[in-house]
């Protein structure tokens, strides 16, 4: 089947509430990108690639994120500083305004679709404002074919008007950017914000919550790749820690870089179509195959150009989260569809910048539980203001801001089914070893891939105690060897030469936890509690 880049089928807005607008549908990436080239929204590298600033916003903006309370999310939404409810008739309100801007004006629309395997796709309409984000949506949502486009009946979409500012006062908002959700009306409204990352994540968050609540499947905010034994890898992680990075394996085949549903019939799917990379210190000698998908097709955001037209990608000026979104198809070995069998293994990724958990450990069903609920990272404090103190971040799951429901109701599907398919899980820190953040150094990617290809071979044993230490903190089990890894490199503490040092800031770390976790103690079985760290400092 001939995959649709442009159509001849011609749409009308009207029924959205959207009058007169000169509807550019199902525009092909290259029109796209020579349409905001010529409107001066973006340039080309000097491959061809197109860069675009993404405006006021490089990043999402999770305290303008809504939730519309009906009927159907009332009594199901675990409701809070992440999921915060927003009126239905401030909605429709809101939403009203919205269209009325993009009345009259050039708007890109495009069909696409969520959720690689058919029994789950999500038809998704997508009506933008700027070209670019319309592109965005070519490469990271599911790319129907000309035939599916001829009877394509959306069942969701997208209004995304980054240039609409909303009135907080009048309209409901916290200011004047908004990223809303609404379940009873089946759409993701965007305002105020260009950054585009809003437009896939909120697509993420609508199935987050329709996936687990009327299809008993476990949506997750991981990666996932497929060796040649058809054994499934998966890897959870906040931002940064890897997700992206460490399942573009040449040797291993892509299944997806962050979003994945694990059905009930023993299989993981992708819902989207592309991948959304950082490119902060991106370097082709580490990092190859992303390197190679900067390719025109791909679209580069708030990176700055050197002299001769390549991307300076040390170059942090604009901001830290510089990133590149392309079609799966940018990579070469990928898995067709974006479909796998139930994982053999499990990794969470943490970047930890305290540089005191294991740079790898093996979990037991209890501390998987314990981990994916506590969903620990660091953040680096910033350079600014000289301060070097790491402070964790724990997010449930792995990606609260994501997640509409009760973190426990993820993590109870989640251990069910690891129980089930007797899955290993591996707690990974691509964080610091050494010392903390300022002190030590990050992990060296190429011993994290070794860690991980030694996992996936079988050359980690399994539960044979005598290959591994029980950390005294952590409780996790530490290896003592890796191929392909400095032994010294597998036990933090050494690595810090400073006991007294290392076990302070490993109980800081404990504690923390701890203190996290208290939020959870009275969801929480006594089998998952006994997961969490064995010591805390006083
Ligand atoms: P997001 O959810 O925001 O997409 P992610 O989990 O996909 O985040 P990556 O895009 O893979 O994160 O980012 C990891 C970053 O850390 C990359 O820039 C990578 O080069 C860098 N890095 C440095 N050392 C390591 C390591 N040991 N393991 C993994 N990544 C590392
Ligand atoms: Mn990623």
């Amino acid at each position: 089947m001939v995959k649709s880049d442009q159509s001849t089928k011609t749409i009308s807005l009207d029924r959205y509430g959207i009058k007169n607008a000169n509807v550019r549908y199902q525009l092909s990436p290259k029109q796209l990108q020579a349409i905001a080239v010529e409107k001066g929204q973006g340039k080309e590298t000097a491959n061809g690639t197109l860069a675009v600033n993404t405006g006021e916003f490089t990043g999402r903006s999770p305290k303008d994120r809504f939730i519309v309370k009906d009927d159907i999310t009332k009594d199901r939404v675990w409701w809070g500083d992440i999921n915060i409810p927003f009126d239905s008739d401030k909605f429709k309100k809101l939403y009203n305004k919205v269209v009325n801007y993009l009345s009259e004006k050039e708007v890109f629309v495009r069909d696409s679709y969520a959720c690689a395997d058919d029994n789950y796709k999500l038809k998704i309409r997508v009506i933008n404002e700027y070209p670019w984000s319309n592109m965005f949506a070519y490469n990271m949502f599911l790319r129907p074919t000309e035939e599916e486009l001829e009877s394509f009946n959306p069942e969701w979409t997208i209004v995304n008007a980054p240039g609409f500012m909303a009135n907080a006062e009048v309209d409901g908002t916290r200011q004047h950017n908004f990223a809303i959700l609404d379940f009873t009306r089946k759409i993701a409204l965007i305002g105020g914000t260009g950054y585009t990352g809003e437009i896939k994540k909120g697509i993420f968050s609508a199935l987050n919550f329709i996936l687990p609540v009327f299809k008993n499947t476990l949506p997750m905010h991981c990666s996932a790749n497929v060796g040649k034994e058809e054994d499934t890898a998966i890897f959870f992680g906040l931002s940064g820690t890897g997700k992206t990075t460490l399942s573009t394996d040449p040797d291993r085949s892509l299944i997806g870089d962050d979003e994945h549903g694990w059905t009930s019939e023993n299989s993981v799917f992708n819902f989207e179509g592309g991948c959304y990379a950082k490119v902060i210190n991106l370097s082709e000698e580490e990092e190859p195959e992303i390197f190679g998908a900067i390719k025109p097709g791909a679209i580069l955001e708030n990176v700055v150009f050197k002299a001769d037209g390549n991307v300076d990608f040390a170059d942090t000026s604009i901001t830290q989260n510089t990133r590149v979104s392309y079609p799966i198809y940018h990579i070469d070995n990928i898995k067709k569809p974006s479909i796998g069998h139930n994982p053999k293994n499990i990794f969470f990724l943490t970047a930890d910048a305290f540089g005191v958990l294991p740079p790898i450990s093996k979990l037991t069903p209890s501390q998987a539980a314990y981990h994916f609920i506590s969903g620990y990272t660091a953040k680096v404090a910033g350079t600014e203001a000289g301060v070097k103190e790491p402070q964790p971040s724990f997010s449930a799951c792995f990606g609260a801001p994501f997640m509409p429901l009760h973190p426990t109701k993820y993590a109870e599907m989640l251990s069910q089914k690891m129980k089930d398919a007797n899955v290993n899980v591996w707690l990974v820190n691509t964080g610091w070893s050494g010392g903390p953040y300022g002190v030590g150094s990050r992990m060296k990617l190429k011993y994290t891939r070794a860690m991980i290809t030694a996992v996936l071979n079988g050359d980690l044993g399994l539960y044979n105690y005598d290959d591994y230490h029980i950390h005294s903190v952590f409780g996790v089990a530490q290896p003592r060897e890796c191929p392909g890894v400095p032994s010294g490199l597998l036990s933090p503490r050494q690595t810090w030469n400073d006991d007294e040092a290392y076990y302070k800031m490993a109980f800081k770390l404990s504690n923390a936890f701890r203190e996290n976790f208290k939020q959870f103690e009275d969801y929480a079985s006594e089998e998952i509690r006994r997961g969490g760290p064995q010591r805390y400092g006083y």
